[in-house]
């Protein structure tokens, strides 16, 4: 078994995965071209906890958690067989590294895991546990817990944490360009990574205009969490770049 990244995508917008585009595609590939996981464990920018929850469903249903775009997407399903097993050694260990997680069982899929994964592995024969973000809790949490999570990837688990690494809305409907302020954060952000520089990510609100592209910061999170989940050494490669607006759709492997 060859043991996977662990990955940081940025999801935009649910209709996405309607129409071609660069990330898509990018998705498309990425999928066929990792090695085969055992399982996925997912942090999804719209499950937000106080605390650490891993939903141990055998079956999770669908979550049709977006307003106002194509009738398709609400026709959508992702059967994706749960992670019971994989929910409770997650939580497990995240109890042992002493971040009071909680176990959950009859929440869905939210489009935050369901639209990638259902262009990443369209076959949804790979098991899937999800997890929620902590708004409150920072950077260094989120860091904290990937790292606990780690050693999920010797046996093959992917994980990963689904958000956006610029996720300013009020602008995206506001303006079609992407202002400085937005692509200037997406490189600094990019730079750090690929330091592998965790004081920054952990302090992430210290970057440049961060909260400016950020005014919350369940969309950020994800990052930090896929960073600690790539191990104490991690250094990340950014393996997408796309600008939408102010939206940055860049996705990275750690390891
Ligand atoms: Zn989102």
């Amino acid at each position: 078994m060859t043991k996977p990244p662990s990955l940081f995508l940025s999801h935009g917008a649910p209709n996405l995965i309607l129409y071609d585009s660069d990330t898509r595609d990018f998705w498309g590939e990425l999928g066929r071209e990792l090695p085969r996981p055992s399982a996925i464990l997912i942090m999804s920018a719209h499950f937000t906890t106080e605390r650490p929850v891993f939903e141990k469903g055998a079956h999770p249903g669908m979550i049709y958690d977006f307003g106002g775009f194509e009738p398709e997407l609400y026709q959508m399903h992702y059967p994706a067989p749960g992670a019971p097993a994989l929910a409770e050694k997650a939580a497990l260990l995240a109890q042992a590294a002493g971040l009071a997680p909680m176990v959950s069982d009859g929440r869905g899929y939210d489009h935050g895991a369901w639209a990638p994964l259902k262009i990443l592995y369209p076959e949804a024969d790979i098991p899937v546990a999800t997890l929620s973000v902590q708004p409150q809790l920072g950077g260094a949490h989120h860091i904290a817990l990937g790292r606990a999570l780690a050693p999920l990837r010797d046996e093959g688990v992917l994980i990963v944490g689904s958000g956006g690494a610029t996720h300013n809305l009020r602008a995206f409907f506001t303006n079609p360009d992407t202002p400085p302020w937005a692509a200037s954060f997406n490189e600094w952000l990019n730079e750090r990574i690929e330091a592998g520089d965790s004081e920054a990510l952990a302090h992430w609100e210290q970057g440049p205009d961060a909260l400016r592209n950020h005014p919350s910061a369940e969309h950020f999170l994800p990052l930090p969490f896929a960073f600690g989940a790539g191990g104490p050494e991690a250094k990340g490669k950014r393996l997408h770049h796309a600008l939408v607006g102010p939206l940055s759709l860049d996705a990275y492997a750690f390891a």
